[in-house]
């Protein structure tokens, strides 16, 4: 290659810690700005050793008085520190000969790092230090989140230079600052600069629970940069076009052929999807319901509407049992009424895939049901105009987004239904999903007997073993769950392997099946298939069968090492068990190991378990317990952006933002703008999703 003069010198290739602040999106000054310290080290004094509590981190000078490589057991140097009031154990044990130099005796050294107590008197695992002396910091010292090959002083000074480069200038109202009671004192730039680096003097515990004013400010703008962008969507999205989908007689005809009648909360909602359908705007509507609320029905009549219309309609679920579930029953009810259905997978053979394509090309299938698959790009609709996802949750952002990009004639987007088991409290709903409409099933269909759940001790496996026996005595089956699929060492799970062949042993006669993720799909399938037609009288797994699974003749289940699962997760898993007419159970097998009880969490999650089976209650309690940061952080992939805001913790400032976002919209576009691309830059699009 030559040089050609007047060419763009190529891009010069990125060094390991500016990858890695790439990785963590700190890409702009402002990006930079707004990456807020985890914590704070104080350097700015010397604490005495006579001083120190346990678990402080502290910065101690002193003496070195003994230095030795203690060769026995873990290779370790041992160093002690003396400041003529106490005497502090360094611990190294990854060192050089350069280490132990420093550390020579008689060397004065200044060290940092967490005191700890105990048998062998003050101790340091791995102080940072240097000699003695030298200017002490005049700031606390802020520790950043921060990620592999990305050093805490290299950060430091990517931050401080683009805190120094960044925009800062206020995007928020003034006169709005004052109705939170924010003091309009802490601008946005003050209140960065004072977090990037705070005087010593400030109450460390204000700064590190985020309730000072500094951190307040920082957390109404995220929260306004939140609805804010929400907002957008909600009126972007109003001002595309979908198709006009009305009501025929298909839909009419597919619930007069249905085995039972609507809930009356089923039919509430099929009404308000209708009502979107109609309308020339795409549909954004959750669909939440408790397991077992009779979710899929409700699909399969929007579908009928969309079909009826002249349209085709995609149905996409997380994983192949569930769509092959899914598969099964609307056949079952749409192709007696002349309806054609394509199936897609991951899994599926080069020659039924192609043949599927090629029905979905020509429109000849009005219904696709699939996984994943059915977003690639090699998938062409000839005309979708509804899209339904099932388990939304289980689904990222970007799948979302390119289901939304299959756009149909004329450039219009097609209707989409998000379906969910795991409901949020509405509050959080509210204000989660501000550009989403939410239906709620809130009421079970009829007939179906209350899911006794019982807690029962790892000692008393027999006694469970008998009452599964007593179950295949009535004709009944059984779901086994176990938590992990292989021996792992740290936590001592039962895997489900061997799992399987104690109860295949103590159950002779009875055909036991074994489910988990690892196997092959047609594997699964079979077992699955095995069990839904009732030849397979327990069946043994991980939590694969979490979502969807559909088996009413199963009327027990017994969940092992329970205390390992969180709240919302043992809700879905019991959800499988209580479908048909029988009485069921959910056994929740616990083990406590050494200790004599179970954990307070986990008891608490084991007892809402036993207490309640209503999934909003469960999620209520979940919420209370994990906080709102996991709680959805665990549904949600791409849209958990908060990251110093607290929905409910911080619910004024919430509240506050929710009324600003439309006045700014309306009154301060340019403000508005300015404000959302600050906060979210190139990930506003992705929260449009
Ligand atoms: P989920 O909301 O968990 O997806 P499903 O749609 O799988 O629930 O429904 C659970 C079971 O209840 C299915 O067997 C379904 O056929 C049945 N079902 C749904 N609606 C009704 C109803 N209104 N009356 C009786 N059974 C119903
Ligand atoms: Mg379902």
């Amino acid at each position: 290659m030559t040089d050609r003069p007047g060419a763009p010198s190529p891009p010069k290739p990125l060094t390991g810690p500016q990858k890695a602040l790439r990785k963590l999106g700190l890409e702009r000054a402002i990006d930079l700005a707004l990456h807020l310290p985890l914590r704070y080290e104080d350097e700015t004094r010397i604490v005495r050793l006579s001083d120190v509590f346990e678990g402080e981190v502290a910065q101690i000078e002193g003496v070195v008085t003994h230095c030795e490589i203690k060769l026995s057991g873990h290779r370790q140097l041992l160093v002690t520190l003396d400041d003529g009031s106490d005497t502090c154990l360094l611990r190294f044990f990854t060192f050089y000969p350069s280490t132990q130099k420093a550390l020579a005796v008689g060397n004065r050294i200044r060290a940092r790092g967490e005191i700890k107590g105990g048998f062998a008197g003050l101790t340091m695992m791995h102080p940072a230090f240097h000699p003695a002396g030298g200017e002490l910091a005049v700031a606390l010292t802020p520790v950043y989140p921060t990620a592999a090959g990305l050093p805490q002083a290299y950060l430091r000074r990517a931050v401080q230079g683009g805190l120094a480069r960044a925009e800062l200038s206020d995007t928020v109202p003034p006169d709005h600052l004052y109705e939170i009671g924010l003091q309009p004192l802490w601008s946005l730039r003050e209140a960065l600069l004072f977090l990037h680096n705070p005087t010593p003097s400030v109450a460390l515990a204000t700064l590190q629970d985020h309730s000072h004013p500094a951190w307040q400010r920082l957390k109404a703008e995220e929260l306004l940069a939140q609805q804010l962008s929400q907002l957008q969507a909600k009126r972007e999205r109003a001002r595309l076009r979908a198709p006009v989908l009305v009501l025929g007689t298909l839909h009419a005809r597919l619930l007069a052929a249905l085995p039972f009648q609507l809930t009356s909360a089923q039919r509430r909602v099929s009404v308000e999807i209708a009502h979107d359908l109609a309308r020339p705007v795409p549909m954004h509507r959750l669909l939440q319901g408790d397991v077992g609320s009779g979710k899929t029905v409700v699909a399969a009549l929007a579908a009928t509407i969309c079909m009826d219309a002249g349209w085709q309609c995609a149905l996409m679920a997380p994983t192949e049992i569930l769509a092959t579930q899914h598969f099964a029953k609307l056949v079952s009810w749409l192709e007696p009424l002349g309806i054609k259905t394509a199936w897609l997978t991951g899994s599926q053979k080069t020659k039924e895939r192609r043949e599927m394509l090629a029905l979905i090309a020509s429109g000849e299938a009005g219904l696709v049901i699939g996984t994943h698959a059915v977003i690639q790009d090699k998938v062409v609709f000839k005309n979708l105009a509804l899209a339904i996802i099932d388990e939304q949750h289980r689904f990222g952002v970007a799948q979302r987004l390119a289901l939304r990009s299959k756009l149909t004639e004329g450039m219009q987007e097609p209707h989409l239904l998000m379906m969910t088991a795991t409901p949020i409290p509405r509050t959080l709903a509210m204000s989660y999903y501000a550009d989403l409409d939410v239906s709620t099933l809130d009421e079970l269909p009829p007939g179906r007997t209350p899911i006794i759940t019982k807690l029962v001790n790892d000692a008393r496996r027999d006694e469970v073993i008998a009452r599964i026996r007593a179950q295949f005595d009535l004709g009944r089956q059984v779901y086994w769950v176990c938590p992990l699929i292989e021996e792992s060492e740290a936590l001592d799970l039962r895997n489900a392997t061997e799992t399987h062949a104690q109860l295949s042993a103590a159950l002779p006669g009875v055909m036991v099946g074994l489910l988990h993720s690892r196997m092959p799909v047609a594997e699964k399938k079979a077992v699955m298939s095995l069990f839904t037609r009732g030849q397979m009288g327990l069946l043994v797994s991980t939590t694969v069968i979490e979502v969807g699974v559909d088996v009413p003749n199963a009327s027990l289940m017994v969940i092992e090492h329970a205390e390992r699962f969180g709240l919302s997760q043992l809700h879905q898993l019991r959800g499988r068990v209580g479908r048909g007419a029988a009485a069921s159970a959910c056994v929740l097998l616990y083990a406590t190991g050494d200790a004599p009880r179970l954990g307070e969490t986990a008891r608490a999650r084991l007892k809402a378990m036993v207490e309640t089976a209503d999934g909003f209650e469960i999620a209520r309690r979940d919420l209370e317990i994990r906080g709102p940061g996991e709680f959805l952080g665990a549904r949600q992939s791409g849209a958990a952006l908060l990251r110093f805001a607290d929905l409910v913790l911080d619910a004024a400032l919430l509240a506050w933002a929710r009324r600003l976002a439309p006045v700014m919209l309306d009154q301060h576009p340019a403000l508005a703008e300015k404000h959302v691309q600050r906060w979210l830059g190139g990930k506003a699009e992705f929260l449009k999703a």
